[in-house]
């Protein structure tokens, strides 16, 4: 067994452990550090046979592959002008009456975190607790989001920013309706585009699905970068999914593993 998957095995372990409360228990949380080039795509090989003249030829081809992504290197930023513009998206949305959700809402959720972030998540709608309070995953699958961030990623949750497909609680936490999402649609995207994340991961299927822009199941997104508008996007199961089905945090330690790599944070 080589040390990289060895090194690998172990940190796998640590947040596995780290999550389930058990091994290792914190971590310092840091900040997005340098970019390190992602990994090259894994090529597979096949053959390739032809026959010219006499003479059978067998060669090594390669069949194209989705490269790793590369994320966006950003230009320096004036981290006062982007506070007050992501403010500023606060304020147009107000007291929003733009759909129904308003009638059964507490709170508006507008999101939260750096607005100097690097990496974004993208969730579904807030829940009871975020409802009340008005802060983004705050109740027990926000707990286990901040273990991903911090024990697993060793990125400080106040350095990124965790926003909602949605900005209100839909009654009974129901998934949200199409015309919903499309209302509340140009607050997220002015969000992403004034933040200017170098990578975002989409938790869950609402998420997955709004910010690939696709209908396929998380399940089959999941693992698989995609782009918006130039920014990779990791699409992962969310964390409520992963209370209920704790096996599958191996497949979403994978996916951030990715995105790591994707901004040079791994430090292992
Ligand atoms: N689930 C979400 O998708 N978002 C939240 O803010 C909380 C729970």
């Amino acid at each position: 067994m080589s040390d990289q998957v060895l090194r690998d095995l172990v940190a796998m372990g640590k947040f596995l452990g780290s999550l389930d409360g058990i091994g290792v228990k914190g971590g310092k949380g840091g900040k997005v550090q340098k970019a390190r080039p992602a990994p090259p795509a894994v090529v597979p090989l096949r053959l390739a046979v032809s026959e010219a003249r006499d003479v059978l030829e067998v060669r090594q081809v390669s069949t194209p592959a989705t490269p790793a992504p590369v994320a966006p290197v950003r230009a320096g930023r004036d981290a006062a002008a982007t506070e007050i513009a992501v403010g500023a998206i606060r304020e147009e949305i107000g007291d929003c009456k733009r759909c129904r959700l308003c009638e059964g809402r507490t709170k508006i959720v507008f999101g939260q975190g750096s607005a100097g972030a690097e990496l974004m998540f993208v969730g579904e709608a807030p829940g009871a607790d975020e409802d009340a309070s008005g802060l983004a995953f705050v109740g027990r699958a926000g707990q286990l989001l901040t273990d991903m961030i911090e024990k697993g990623m060793k990125i400080k949750r106040a350095d990124v920013f965790i926003a909602n497909v949605i900005k209100c609680r839909p009654p009974g936490n129901r998934p949200p309706e199409a015309d919903e999402v499309l209302t509340c649609q140009p607050f997220l995207e002015a969000q992403i585009k004034t933040i200017q994340p170098r990578a975002i991961v989409a938790l869950g299927a609402t998420a997955g699905k709004f910010m690939t822009k696709t209908a396929e199941p998380i399940s089959k997104l999941r693992g698989r970068f995609s782009s918006w508008d130039g920014i990779p996007v990791m699409p992962t199961y969310h964390p409520a999914y992963l209370l209920r089905n704790p096996a599958a945090k191996k497949d979403v330690w994978a996916d951030l593993r990715l995105v790591m790599d994707v901004l040079g944070s791994r430090t292992d």
